[in-house]
């Protein structure tokens, strides 16, 4: 048998858990491993409780690990998780994943908290010759806002599919890339969010003439 650290668990203790907005939440606790920016963790409440992947939602520098989530009503998981408050323990993996970030010119697309490995890079400073567009249902989910405008600037497109304003695309991300005239072909696109998203922004890249081995995605499944 091929042995495997993947599955080694360790329990960490909680700097901190935030609700951020109706459903959202962020938790922290200290770092003691490196990764790789675009990494995943597993997380359980026991040692040998049922595992969720969440990915690491702060930069390899930083001396916390953040855990960017949404609470899903019917789920295991989340919901317990957003009862916990700091001092609470977790159960950790190992950092794992190849949804990794370089400094080439890239296209990153998210919705919700599939924003969260595009911030760890952001946070590793690989956001250079990067347009960020990123979907929410409301505007006030749009938690990094002030970070990704402050480097991205006019390159992070905020788009908002419930609420309108006038610095936000009203519509889906898919919305906002199918009124794009064109699309370079060689750049290389990154995508991040629910099974659905990925595959809609995916079938429409190809149709819009991006080589699906310039696709690149990482499913929150
Ligand atoms: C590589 C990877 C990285 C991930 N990173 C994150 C992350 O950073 N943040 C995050 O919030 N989630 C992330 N997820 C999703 C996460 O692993 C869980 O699936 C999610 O938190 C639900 O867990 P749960 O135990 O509450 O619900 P479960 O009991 O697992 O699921 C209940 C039902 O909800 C569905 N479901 C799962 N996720 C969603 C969703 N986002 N929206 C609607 N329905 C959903 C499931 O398919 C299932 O049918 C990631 C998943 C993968 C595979």
């Amino acid at each position: 048998m091929v042995a495997t650290h993947n599955h080694r668990v360790k329990p960490v203790t909680l700097n901190f858990s935030d609700q951020l907005s109706e459903g959202i939440f962020l938790f922290g606790f200290e770092r003691d491993f490196d990764f790789r920016a675009g990494q995943v963790i597993g997380i359980a409440l026991q040692e040998e409780g049922p595992r969720r992947l969440y990915s690491i939602c702060s930069g390899p520098q930083d001396p916390e690990i953040r855990i960017l989530y949404n609470v899903i009503e019917e789920g295991y998981l989340t919901p317990r998780l957003s009862d916990l408050e700091a001092g609470d323990t977790i159960w950790i993996t190992e950092p794992r994943g190849e949804f990794t970030g370089t400094h080439d010119p890239a296209v990153w697309i998210a919705t919700g908290t599939g924003i969260a490995p595009f911030y760890s890079m952001l946070r590793s400073g690989l956001a250079d010759q990067k347009v960020l567009i990123h979907g929410n249902r409301y505007l006030e989910q749009f938690h990094f806002y002030d970070e990704f405008s402050s480097v991205l600037g006019n390159n992070y497109i905020r788009c908002c599919s419930a609420e309108e304003d006038d610095q936000v695309f009203h519509g889906r991300v898919t919305g906002y890339l199918g009124l794009e005239p064109s699309l370079n072909p060689r750049l290389k696109y990154y995508i991040c969010g629910s099974a659905e998203m990925v595959v809609d922004t995916r079938d429409l890249l190809i149709e819009k003439g991006i080589p699906f081995d310039h696709i690149i995605s990482e499913i929150y499944f």
